[in-house]
């Protein structure tokens, strides 16, 4: 197919999408909703699979069951009479030298007036029995495409054919013919990729990788374009790789620059505070990660520390001990949950242990009364208060801060890069500890936090005893709740987790449906508490209920005065109680695996055996049995964590949008693990050799408007 229709209009890589030939309004509203606004983004959309559609069959060849592409010619074709109109059947008979072929389209009634006798065409389909025919062979909706005499050019027809997934309306062949124009009218793509590395590794310029990626040449080798593998492939996903390592690369030096605070970290008085605080013997992980913490601190470049560690690996103590030498050094602390709950846990943990060694705590979240809040922000501002903890509202309210020296992020990966960032900006360059219970593979972590050093805590307590993880079916629920009763009766307590909060009433939206038979906790804690548990204390706690409250429920539990505690999801974070052994959680199949993880945290923290009795159908199957199983399989975070990415993909895991974030289309991190360090190290030396050319404006200048676009996108994480 040719783009004579197409004005002969120029066409650059920024033109929108919608005044290309073929792209109405529309489709133009289509593609936006996937992101494709210019012709740059539609050639970033690239085939996810390709067909080897060279070697054609002859009719002869056909036989039932089969996919065929086939180059004929037009014999008959019409519509059934008994069908004219929205639904009817077009028939279209083809004939090539062995044989005739029959063809249906079903609602074919747009193809009236699309054929002549004679025409050359190439049809690409399955070919069936006609049930209505015995031992006729038919093909149904196959794919067409009519080629002009002598026509040797076609977006289809000999060639490996890429495949590219639908966009609402518009059809992978859509896509293929859309692409197709803009390519051919398309002047010359520039290159942004520095010429050395391109000659280094050959690879072949940005133009030709495009045309490759999306129109094979018949040449083609099959398998590594399947795999994204081909040389046009590894280039733009190394180039995608390498914008962003660049970026990092530039955010590091730039970060390495400013000046920030040396505290002091070796006096005696500093190793006193801490050994106040400590209420156990730190395990050798925590020792080990302390010191190089402060290590950092120590230096007069701001630290960009990231803190991994399982669930229940003993992260907020280790924040708690970098708080105590930054506020020993006369600056503030701001601790960053990623809810008010959490926020609301760290704070009775800072007061038990920092407040009773002399530090003044605050909290200040957004369902505080408003006085309360303001005269808490006053506090920070005057410097008279040297923690504050709170969630998001730290940085969205004005609270200023009299000389913040920390900023602590409990990130649980859901904090975005972008709040980190705006935190930052609060204090002059305040030293930045990122905590974090996702145990993130390598070359995950270089990805999403190349920026951070990386310490980790793979140790956990001493005296905790693995979680017994069972899956039992809904079947089995009293003999449940009995276990329950024995352990609460035994001076133990424990969580009781629905996925919903409330019953939904049917209204007939898939959504609710789908809810339909879930447990809700509010209806299930009226029971538990008043038919399954009369003698025993039952509390409730649920993401809609006021921050005050849910700080009460928190309390009466940690106390132990409610024994048994019904819950939604909100308690996945953080949450620390030590006596509560036993978790049970109803439709386990319907939570996540980085969630169920999450959640289980909560116990076993202590030195009792615990139970996690996940509750669900024994007849779950696909992705959720996998996620079931690797529970009742594993404790172990990072086992977890690698399967969770490897049932859900990059994207998902992290969220899509902070993964789009990230500028990375093609690449993908987990598959693209080689090309990915090779990027990293290329970056980071261009980085280097650039010493005194700092300026990312400079650099900026010299790339595309799309790498600027994205370059500014990158350099926010
Ligand atoms: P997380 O890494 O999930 O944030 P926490 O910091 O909440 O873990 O610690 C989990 C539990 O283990 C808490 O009850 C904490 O007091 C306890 N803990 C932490 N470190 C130690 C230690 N070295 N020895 C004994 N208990 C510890
Ligand atoms: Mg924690």
């Amino acid at each position: 197919m040719r783009c004579i229709y197409s004005l002969r209009m120029n066409i650059a890589l920024a033109t929108e999408v919608k005044y290309l030939k073929g792209v109405g309004p529309r489709r133009a509203s289509a593609l936006a909703s996937r992101g494709i606004q210019t012709v740059s983004d539609l050639l970033g959309y690239l085939p996810f699979r390709y067909e080897d559609r060279i070697h054609f069959s002859t009719i002869h060849d056909v036989a039932p069951g089969g996919i065929y592409t086939i180059k004929a010619v037009v014999s008959d074709y019409g519509v059934a009479r008994f069908a004219r109109g929205h639904g009817a059947i077009y028939h279209l008979l083809i004939r090539d030298p062995t044989g005739t072929l029959p063809c249906k389209f079903f609602h074919g009634g747009f193809l009236e007036g699309r054929f002549r006798e004679g025409q050359n065409i190439v049809v690409h389909g399955k070919a069936d029995l006609d049930p209505r025919r015995p031992g006729r062979i038919e093909m149904i909706n196959p794919q067409f495409e009519l080629l002009s005499a002598g026509a040797t050019d076609s977006t289809e027809a000999g060639r490996i054919v890429p495949v590219y997934e639908a966009i609402g309306g518009i059809s992978s062949r859509m896509l293929r013919r859309i692409i197709h124009c803009a390519l051919e009218l398309l002047p010359l793509v520039p290159d942004s990729l520095p010429r050395p590395l391109r000659e280094r590794y050959g690879f072949p310029s940005r133009g030709e990788a495009l045309q490759f990626v999306h129109f094979p040449p018949p040449e083609a080798q099959l398998d590594l374009l399947n795999e994204f593998r081909s040389p046009a492939h590894r280039r733009l996903i190394f180039e995608e790789f390498f914008f962003y390592e660049l970026s990092v690369a530039l955010q590091r030096k730039q970060a390495e620059r400013r000046p920030g605070i040396a505290f002091r970290v070796r006096e005696p008085k500093i190793r006193e505070a801490l050994k106040r605080i400590l209420p156990f013997k730190p395990t050798n992980a925590q020792k080990r990660v302390l010191a190089e913490i402060a290590g950092d601190l120590e230096r007069p470049a701001p630290m960009n520390r990231l803190l991994q560690g399982d669930v229940g690996s003993g992260k907020t103590i280790v924040a708690f001990e970098a708080a105590a030498i930054v506020m020993e050094n006369g600056y503030q602390v701001a601790l960053m949950a990623p809810t008010e709950i959490l926020a609301s846990q760290h704070y009775l943990s800072a007061r038990r242990i920092l407040e009773r060694a002399g530090y003044r705590v605050e909290l200040l979240v957004s369902g505080m009364k408003p006085a309360e809040k303001r005269a808490a922000a006053e506090r920070v501002r005057t410097g008279e208060a040297q923690l504050a903890i709170g969630t998001h509202a730290l940085l969205e309210d004005p609270v200023a801060f009299a000389r913040l020296g920390l900023v602590v992020v409990d990130e649980q990966h859901r904090f975005g890069v972008l709040q980190r960032k705006r935190l930052m900006e609060k204090g002059a360059t305040p030293d930045v500890l990122v905590m974090t219970a996702t145990p993130i593979p390598r070359t995950l972590s270089l990805t999403i936090y190349g920026d951070l050093d990386t310490s980790i805590i793979d140790e956990m307590p001493a005296g905790r005893q693995p979680i017994e993880t069972r899956w039992s079916d809904p079947r089995h629920l009293p003999g449940i709740w009995h276990f329950v009763a024995e352990q609460v009766q035994a001076g133990r307590q424990a969580y009781v987790v629905y996925p919903v909060i409330e019953q939904t009433k049917g209204t007939g939206e898939k959504s609710v449906e789908a809810h339909h038979s879930l447990k809700a906790a509010i209806v299930e804690y009226e029971r538990l508490s008043k038919t399954t548990f009369p003698k025993l204390h039952v509390g409730l706690l649920h993401g809609r209920m006021r921050t005050d409250e849910r700080a009460q429920v928190m309390e009466a539990f940690r106390r132990g005065e409610i024994q048994i505690l019904v819950s939604t999801t909100v308690i996945e974070v953080g949450v620390d109680v030590p006596n509560a052994t036993v978790m049970v959680i109803e439709h386990a199949e319907r939570f996540g695996l980085a969630q169920l993880h999450q959640l289980r945290g909560r116990i076993g923290r202590g030195g009792g055996k615990s139970t996690c009795i996940l509750v669900a159908p024994k007849s779950a199957g696909g992705e959720s049995r996998e996620r079931l199983e690797t529970m009742v399989a594993t404790n172990d975070g990072f086992a977890i964590a690698e399967t969770d990415l490897r049932l859900r993909g990059p994207g998902e895991f992290f969220g899509t949008r902070q993964h789009g974030a990230l500028g990375l289309n093609i690449a993908n991190p987990l598959r693209d693990t080689e090309l990915l360090e090779l990027a990293r190290k290329e970056a980071f030396a261009l980085v280097n050799e650039a010493e005194g050319e700092l300026d990312p404006t400079k650099w900026l200048g010299t790339l595309s408007p799309e790498w600027q676009r994205r370059y500014q996108l990158a350099s926010v994480g």
